[in-house]
């Protein structure tokens, strides 16, 4: 993900147009740390903002207004003139808590992101060379200031979990914190009816997936999803973490893996090829299989080919992928090899298994996308944009609905086979 919040291009003169409002306090605000003034926000609005120089009485000002046509935000007027004594020496200003509001967006973006490269980006954004101390205290500020403002709902998360366990008896439901400054960082759901489900009546396919939130403290949402035997989405396990990277995936797939007891024989996962899940999936689950989704391979494939072979390239992949046997896989690889030696090499060395002859069979399922976690993000969607506790609760509310649902519908069928036979 490359954040865009030191714009280098947009330049503050009258008539400069901004993507969004943010983008456009980002260019003011460089500016001022560029030229050694302090500004202050004067108002901010739906469509309009205005800015001015932080000095009594000083007449350097911006004011931007949104262009309603297409929600881009435009300079309509700009003094670039001071009438206030003098500018400050830069160090004056530079504390560590105006660091911190000048960063903040970044580390609510990437709440992972190290102090080294903060000091890099504030070096090419803003020229400004500081301590790696003074960073790294302004990144602590940040974060004081983003978990402070996210709402008090990170202060339920004990009384949350407490409340989910009294409901859900032998449920696995398990939060994290920053053992430093003691902030939230995950929160993990999986439902003991959800994993007796799963073990006793879906097929042992995982779809694995992450999907961004939009509250105000961001994050990602975590999920495992399967199919039931009348291939519905099956939900099994949740989480809310900070980012996606290699350690809250091990992180997910350790609880998951407790949650499932370690006690599946023919356990297959599929994914994305994000990064670090195949190595995680390796460690945490070293006996099960990893499918990649081929919808994604394809996706990432197609980026790197160029010229009219494409569209062959693409029935020939797909079709060495659906292949269930190695006759008609290897007649499919043999057509690649001949167009693009690199793209054969890539498929023959891809650790994900990919080809559906090279499935394990007793997983009984041929799936190759991963549907379940696409249906999952949809159906959830909608709360994207919730705090932490009402998203954790509208998605137990959704599953617990969804399961009474079916129950009722079972009722229904009239013989022993599931609808879908
Ligand atoms: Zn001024």
């Amino acid at each position: 993900m490359e954040l865009e919040i030191y714009s280098k291009k947009l330049e503050v003169i009258e008539g400069s147009v901004f993507p969004d409002k943010q983008s456009l306090k980002d260019a003011i605000i460089k500016k001022a740390v560029m030229e050694k003034f302090r500004i202050r926000i004067q108002y901010s609005e739906k469509n309009r903002l205005i800015v001015i120089c932080a000095a009594k009485g000083c007449s350097w000002r911006v004011r931007g207004n949104i262009i309603p046509e297409c929600d881009k935000w435009k300079i309509t007027k700009f003094v670039n003139e001071h009438s206030c004594s003098g500018l400050k020496k830069s160090n004056e200003m530079v504390t560590s808590s105006w660091i911190a509001s000048l960063i903040k967006e970044t580390v609510k973006a990437r709440p992972d992101i190290s102090p080294r490269q903060l000091k890099q980006k504030l070096k090419e954004g803003y020229g400004l060379k500081l301590p790696y101390m003074k960073v790294w205290r302004s990144r602590a500020t940040a974060k004081k200031l983003i978990f402070g403002e996210a709402d008090d709902s990170y202060k339920l998360v004990p009384a949350f979990h407490h409340e989910l366990l009294k409901c859900y008896p032998n449920s696995h439901v398990t939060f994290d914190y920053c053992h430093t400054d003691f902030s939230f960082k995950r929160f993990f759901v999986s439902f003991k009816d959800c994993v007796d489900g799963f073990i006793a009546g879906c097929r042992p396919l995982i779809g694995l997936d992450a999907c961004h939130l939009k509250g105000k403290y961001l994050g990602m949402l975590f999920s495992a999803t399967a199919l039931d035997g009348n291939r519905h989405l099956y939900p099994i396990a949740y989480a809310v973490v900070e980012c996606e990277n290699k350690d809250t995936w091990q992180w997910f797939l350790k609880h998951l893996m407790l949650t499932l007891k370690n006690n599946i024989e023919n356990l297959s996962f599929i994914s994305d090829m994000e990064k670090g899940i195949e190595d995680v999936v390796r460690l945490e689950a070293p006996q099960a299989e990893h499918r990649v989704c081929m919808r994604h391979l394809w996706k990432n494939l197609k980026k790197t080919l160029k010229g009219d072979k494409t569209a062959l390239l693409r029935n020939l992949v797909w079709a060495a992928a659906n292949s269930y046997t190695d006759w008609e896989h290897q007649k499919s690889m043999a057509a690649i090899s001949n167009i693009s030696k690199n793209l054969y090499n890539y498929l023959i060395n891809l650790k994900y298994k990919w080809a559906r002859k090279d499935f394990n069979p007793l997983v009984r399922s041929k799936d190759n996308t991963n549907n379940t976690s696409e249906s999952f993000n949809a159906w959830i969607s909608q709360h994207r944009g919730k705090n932490l506790i009402d998203l954790l609760d509208e998605i137990r509310t959704m599953i617990m609905e969804q399961r009474n649902q079916r129950k009722k519908e079972m009722i229904r069928w009239d013989n022993g086979l599931v609808p879908v036979v």
